[in-house]
């Protein structure tokens, strides 16, 4: 147990164990090595991939659970700026969904 694999056990309760940017539902896997399962829970850092929105998630979580589908998805494209809405149009991503949880997480 490292702290990532703590922290992962958190926002997996936090999400519902739901991606942040798709429906999926996760799977938590204790070794994350090699090619994971498109449904393997990864933390994603919301503020370091994307300068312009570096600042805005201060005193607010800046970690997220994302499926390895969409940390694949995201990690390939981050050397060109993405707007996060953008990604979350392409993956299905749902605001109402997150405000949802949200709620019930706070
Ligand atoms: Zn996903």
């Amino acid at each position: 147990m490292n702290k990532n694999h703590y922290k992962r056990c958190n926002r997996f309760r936090q999400q519902r164990g739901v991606c942040y940017f798709c429906p999926r539902r996760m799977r938590l896997l204790s070794g994350l090595r090699g090619r994971l399962p498109d449904d393997a829970a990864t933390l994603y850092h919301l503020d370091t991939r994307y300068d312009e929105d570096r600042g805005q998630y201060v005193g607010q979580r800046r970690t997220v659970l994302a499926c390895a589908a969409c940390a694949r998805e995201v990690s390939a494209e981050r050397q060109d700026i993405i707007p996060i809405e953008e990604l979350h149009r392409r993956s299905g991503f749902d605001p109402g969904r997150r405000a949802a949880w949200e709620a019930r997480a706070s």
